[in-house]
């Protein structure tokens, strides 16, 4: 099933469990808006090259559209809007006043020199700078890009309006970036994992962990996890997989990482093919990478008790049902990488502010809006006697559909 579908079922399924009228049912799901650019740029040989871009703005009914900006070969409009419709619900999980929107561009980051990436993202940004703002729609990274594809959205979006550092997060420090952003959506997911494991006596110390990406999130998951006393016994990223029974020792193979820009020929462990590390035995499974990783093929071997959903929409609904009935307990997307947006809610108030916080009160928040957020989801599951992916979407639906209620229709 694609993203899209999937996403879209989760959404019907959870608006059934509240009663929702079909007419308001009907207009949560269709994007508020759509945005499809022509971006063309010289490359550093002087041949021209064209990509398309998008930005889709799901829904503004709790405040202005927020979501990251993803460079990657299998950005389609498809899977942008079902992100798009995944960061509503996230936004109103996480309870920051925020609707959902999402945007990419078809490319591959890895093979575009810096200056090509700098002259993509400016001519992105020319072509979508009136349809975002402060008050509209708020970018930020994701999947591809970092606080220095905001630094250019950033200058380009400033040409047009102003100094406006408000109109992306995730920014660098030195632009009105906040601290702990770039470790938030990481933190966020092991103050999740933390939340979970609560509720059936258990610690992150002393259980086992298969980390699925290494990138931003991944990496910081693994660290933090590692900090905290549990064992992180395989990790994967797109050049291989590593594997130790004993438990990976992290800050060596963040190293590694660093000065070979690789997880192979790692010392410290044996290396593992990167579609078996999902069905290996272990306590915690936490996908960070792409979404549709757990699939009809490997759900029924998958052996973890507990499943993490750090990447956005990881499982398919079909995987879903096998793991649901194999007893396999899983944290959602919606509210397990809830963390990075929620920081990046604190960085807009600081910006707006003009005030900016030490990193232990963006840490002590986020671990506020994170608990809270898992007690809500409880009180949804035994309200409406369900999983928690549907306490998750019954949460995010319900909030968002009281808030276009009250707004009312009249034109
Ligand atoms: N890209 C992140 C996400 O999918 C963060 C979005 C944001 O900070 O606006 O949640």
């Amino acid at each position: 099933m694609n993203a899209l579908a999937g996403t879209s079922r989760n959404f019907r399924l959870a608006s059934r469990l509240l009663g929702l009228d079909s007419k308001l049912e009907k207009s949560l799901l269709i994007p508020f808006r759509e945005i499809k650019v022509e971006c063309t740029i010289p490359k550093d040989d002087g041949t021209l090259v064209s990509y398309v871009g998008f930005r889709i703005q799901h829904d503004n009914a709790r405040g202005p559209m927020k979501g990251g900006i993803r460079y990657h070969p299998e950005v389609d409009p498809d899977e942008v809007n079902a992100l798009a419709q995944l960061m509503t619900w996230k936004t109103a999980v996480a309870n920051i006043p925020y609707g959902g929107a999402k945007g990419g561009i078809g490319c591959s980051p890895r093979d575009l020199s810096k200056s090509e990436l700098e002259r993509l993202t400016r001519v992105f940004t020319q072509k979508i700078h009136d349809l975002i703002g402060i008050h509209t729609d708020v970018p930020a990274p994701d999947m591809g890009t970092n606080a220095q594809t905001m630094a250019w959205i950033l200058d380009e979006y400033s040409k047009f309006h102003g100094h406006s550092p408000a109109v992306v997060t995730g920014k660098p420090i030195d632009l009105g970036g906040s601290l702990g952003r770039e470790a938030a959506t990481g933190r966020g997911v092991v103050y999740a994992t933390e939340a979970l494991l609560a509720e059936y006596w258990k610690a992150v110390k002393g259980l086992t962990f298969i980390i699925q990406g290494f990138g931003n999130v991944g990496s910081w998951v693994a660290r933090l996890i590692h900090e905290r006393g549990g064992k992180v016994i395989a990790v994967s990223d797109v050049t291989g997989a590593v594997k130790n029974q004993n438990g990976i020792d992290i800050p060596q193979l963040l190293k590694h990482k660093e000065t070979t820009g690789s997880l192979t020929g790692f010392s410290g462990g044996d290396s593992l093919d990167p579609s078996e590390l999902l069905v290996h035995e272990c306590d915690v499974l936490v996908p960070c990478a792409l979404g549709g990783v757990l699939n009809r093929e490997n759900a029924a071997h998958v052996k973890a008790k507990f499943i993490i959903e750090a990447a956005n929409h990881p499982t398919d609904p079909e995987a879903d049902e096998i793991l649901s009935k194999k007893g396999v307990i899983i944290l959602p997307d919606i509210y397990a990488n809830a963390g990075g947006v929620t920081v990046s809610y604190f960085e807009w108030v600081q910006n707006i502010q003009g005030f900016m916080w030490d990193e232990d009160k963006v840490n002590k928040e986020l671990k506020r809006y994170m608990t809270q957020a898992f007690h809500n989801i409880k009180t949804m599951c035994q309200t409406h006697h369900c999983n928690l992916r549907m306490g998750a979407f019954t949460l995010g639906v319900n909030r968002v559909a009281r808030a276009t209620l009250l707004r009312g229709w009249e034109a």
